[in-house]
């Protein structure tokens, strides 16, 4: 089979592999697209380390059963599936609490473990999610991230009528606007790039001015840098939530005083936790995902998908069945 591999940063290639076995416990699944996304971006570009090279690339993973573990319920040949591309382990305290994306021995597809862009991975079958039939093939593929932002609003406990601001509107950011403001969020945004704001406004959010805006009561952080994270702490109202995605490495200068007087709360939001954030947006989808579908490449344009990711705005995949299939 096809499979996707960085073989030195900055550059992938099509490589053969065999086709992967699966046990008892797992499916077997044809892959039809995959979405590329930040995380992936930063092992393309050789700051994110991964165990080997050649790696195979990908997470943001949408396919076809083909074949099931004899010990598998639940799931069928011939489903279409969205991958939950973060294993855990079911057994550490963390994964007891329900609290999965604290998981001690998490398997980070893409990362720690190969990815999924190949014709076929097999996976454990409780993380292949059977697919809402409303939505076709490049809007399952923004399901994944969409449930990062999911889970972030779920940890802030977001309510109707509150105002919101969203620092970067990058695909995570994108995604996490589409859910506030089906929520009935009053939704504001500060972004630098030209393209990516219009998308925003699409999606019903406004750019933040600080001179107009209300007080803001959720305050996310996606950009991944330090200024956005600290525009975001200086930015929530007093006895407000400031919620970080994004995943600045870098030390910021915060003023404790300033967060202690305005009384935040800062919360870290990490991925999404099993199964129950999966579960929601399975049986909710959103609506506007056709908004931000953006750049799609067959296999064989992976590298250009991946070169053009930063520039192009909106969500970018890769598409590994013929034209005509993607329905
Ligand atoms: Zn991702
Ligand atoms: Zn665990």
């Amino acid at each position: 089979m096809r499979a996707l591999a960085l073989v030195k940063p900055g550059h992938v290639e099509v490589v053969e592999r065999p086709v992967p076995t699966f046990t008892p416990t797992e499916v077997l699944v044809r892959v039809l697209g995959v979405g590329v996304c930040g995380s992936d971006l930063s092992v393309y570009d050789g700051h994110r380390q991964v165990p080997e090279l050649p790696w195979i690339m990908g997470h943001e993973a949408v396919g076809e059963v083909v074949a099931v573990g004899s010990q598998v319920t639940g799931r069928q040949v011939g489903q279409r599936v969205v991958v939950e591309p973060n294993y855990c382990c079911f057994t550490c305290a963390a994964c007891l609490a329900g609290e999965t994306s604290g998981c001690l021995n998490r398997v980070i597809v893409g990362m720690t473990s190969p990815g999924l862009l190949a014709d076929y991975i097999g996976l454990p079958a409780a993380f292949a999610h059977p697919a809402p039939r409303e939505l076709d093939l490049e809007e399952l593929i923004c399901l994944e991230p969409y449930t990062v932002g999911v889970a972030a609003s779920r940890r802030a406990q977001i309510q109707a009528g509150q105002s919101a601001l969203v620092v970067g509107t990058g695909s995570t950011g994108l995604l996490l606007i589409m859910h506030l403001v089906e929520h009935g969020l009053d939704v504001y945004f500060v972004e630098p790039s030209a393209e990516r704001a219009q998308l925003a406004e699409e999606l019903g959010a406004k750019p933040f001015d600080p001179s107009s805006a209300p007080p803001i009561d959720q305050v996310f952080e996606t950009s991944g840098t330090v200024p956005g994270t600290q525009s975001a702490l200086a930015t929530a109202r007093p006895g407000g939530n400031v919620t970080l995605l994004g995943l600045a490495a870098e030390p910021a200068a915060i003023v404790p005083s300033a967060i202690v007087r305005n009384r935040l709360t800062i919360r870290g939001s990490m991925i999404y936790d099993h199964p129950i954030d999966f579960d929601y947006c399975m049986g909710n989808p959103p609506r506007s995902l056709k908004k931000i579908v953006r750049g799609e490449f067959p296999l064989e344009q992976a590298q250009k998908a991946f070169a053009s990711a930063r520039t192009v705005p909106g969500k970018s995949w890769i598409s590994l069945v013929p034209m005509g299939e993607n329905s």
